[in-house]
C-alpha cells in the first residue's frame, strides 16, 4: 500500500463560475487560476500523484499552457487515472478537506463526491469530502481564497 497527499490554494476573483469537484456552486466569485481553478481536484490529483511518486499536477499540465486554459479539471483527473491504472495502481480511499470561510459546501457535498467517483472509478464509499472554516483567521478566514488537502492510499495489484 502506498500514501499520498495533495495540497492546493487559490484566491478568489469576481466574475468566476465556483467549480469544486466539477460541481457549480453559486457564490459571488470563482476562483482565479489557467484552468478552472477546482481546488479539490488539484490536491486530490496531487495526492494521488504522490502516492504512485509520479511528481505533480504541474507536471503533467503546465499552467503555461494554451490547451489547458480553463480546462474542466475533471478531464485532469480522469488522466491522473489513466496514468495509475497503467501501473496497476488501485485507490483505496480517498479524504479531503477544505478549507473556505464561505461558501458554505455541505449542500453541495454529495453531487461532489458523486462526480469524484465517477472519474475515478470508484464507489461512493470510497470518497469522503468535508469542509472547515479557519474561524475567520489568515487568508481562508479573510475570504481571500479557499483551500485543499487531500489524503489517498493505493493498493498496487
Ligand atoms: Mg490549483
Amino acid at each position: 500500500m502506498r500514501i499520498g497527499h495533495g495540497f492546493d490554494a487559490h484566491r478568489f476573483e469576481m466574475g468566476r463560475r465556483l467549480i469544486l469537484a466539477g460541481v457549480e456552486v453559486p457564490y459571488s466569485m470563482g476562483l482565479q487560476a489557467h484552468s478552472d481553478g477546482d481546488v479539490i481536484i488539484h490536491a486530490l490529483c496531487d495526492a494521488l500523484l504522490g502516492a504512485a511518486a509520479l511528481s505533480d499536477i504541474g507536471h503533467y499540465f503546465p499552467d503555461n499552457q494554451a490547451i489547458f486554459r480553463n480546462i474542466d479539471s475533471r478531464i485532469l483527473l480522469r488522466r491522473v487515472m489513466d496514468l495509475l491504472h497503467a501501473r496497476h495502481y488501485q485507490v483505496v480511499n480517498a479524504d479531503i478537506t477544505v478549507l473556505a470561510e464561505a461558501p458554505k459546501l455541505a449542500p453541495y457535498r454529495q453531487a461532489m463526491c458523486v462526480n469524484l467517483a465517477e472519474d475515478m472509478k470508484l464507489t461512493i464509499e470510497q470518497i469522503n469530502i468535508k469542509a472547515t472554516t479557519t474561524e475567520g483567521m489568515g487568508y481562508i478566514g479573510r475570504k481571500e481564497g479557499m483551500a485543499a488537502f487531500a489524503v489517498v492510499l493505493l493498493n498496487s495489484a
